[in-house]
């Protein structure tokens, strides 16, 4: 695939994460700009039959120095160890991120979408809900 159709790709990912999730596609591409080899490191990558199921990865805070989120997202559910989603249970801008990251492996990695209709716990209450 040719680099200006991944990027139009990975475009309207970011668009349809935003829809998805009902945040501001502003905020969006706010988080995807801050993923960079220095704030988010990839830990793994699960493939299951010709596709990426999910993956785990950390984050760095923004605004705690040396802190590292863990964050897991796959086609069941997502995880993260900071406080908003420990605690409230919502979904963090650091789940965000691991979608973010998710779609854009696969682009990259298989030239596949990931089908975000069908994380059903994207529309569970609350997601989304955080002030982004
Ligand atoms: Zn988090």
């Amino acid at each position: 695939m040719q680099r200006s159709q991944i990027s139009d790709q990975v475009k309207s990912a970011l668009l349809e994460i935003s829809r998805a999730l009902g945040i501001r596609h502003e905020r969006v591409l706010d988080l995807y700009s801050y993923v960079s080899p220095e704030t988010v490191r990839i830990l793994d990558i699960v493939e299951r039959g010709g596709e990426i199921v999910g993956v785990r990865l950390s984050v760095r805070s923004a605004s705690s120095r040396g802190t590292w989120y863990y964050v897991a997202v796959g086609i069941y559910g997502a995880k993260c160890t900071c406080k908003w989603n420990v605690v409230r249970n919502r979904t963090c801008k650091h789940i965000v991120i691991g979608l973010i990251t998710w779609c854009v492996v696969s682009l990259l990695k298989l030239g596949k979408r990931v089908d975000l209709s069908r994380l059903g716990w994207l529309k569970k209450p609350g997601a989304g809900s955080q002030s982004f």
